[in-house]
């Protein structure tokens, strides 16, 4: 099956974007009933995860919290000025994976799938492939 390329227009410097309808759209659109969803970021300073979508304090604390652990000025080397942002797509991981069972993501029942942007605003890309079995 041909890999989906999904737009995302970011906002903010950092941003978390849930693309949960998206990501079942194209596999609504595959016809797979049942199957593994890979959604893949191929950008440096973006990532993706799955967490909760129910409360939006929780991406709140995620993207205040994520910019503590991972601060914009540290003394880096990098001279394009974004270390933090690679450190931060790096630490949450460039892919997930969703389990389709009757034609639809298997996610729990408060999980999302965000976007991660580290370093925006920006227009980015997400890959999705749908594979059977
Ligand atoms: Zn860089």
């Amino acid at each position: 099956m041909k890999t989906i390329s999904i737009s995302v227009k970011t906002s903010a410097h950092t941003q978390m974007i849930d693309i949960t309808d998206e990501i079942a759209k194209a596999v609504r659109e595959s016809h797979v009933e049942d199957g593994i969803c890979t959604i893949f970021v191929p950008h440096t300073t973006a990532a993706v995860t799955i967490n909760e979508n129910a409360d939006p304090d929780v991406v709140r604390d995620f993207t205040k919290e994520i910019d503590k652990i991972v601060p914009w000025e540290d003394g880096y080397l990098h001279s394009e000025g974004n270390s933090a942002a690679h450190l931060k797509s790096s630490m949450i991981g460039f892919s997930q994976q969703v389990i389709i069972e009757n034609g639809r993501l298997l996610l729990g029942t408060w999980q999302g799938i965000y976007f991660c942007e580290f370093d925006g605003p920006r227009m980015r890309k997400v890959l999705v492939k749908i594979q059977e079995g």
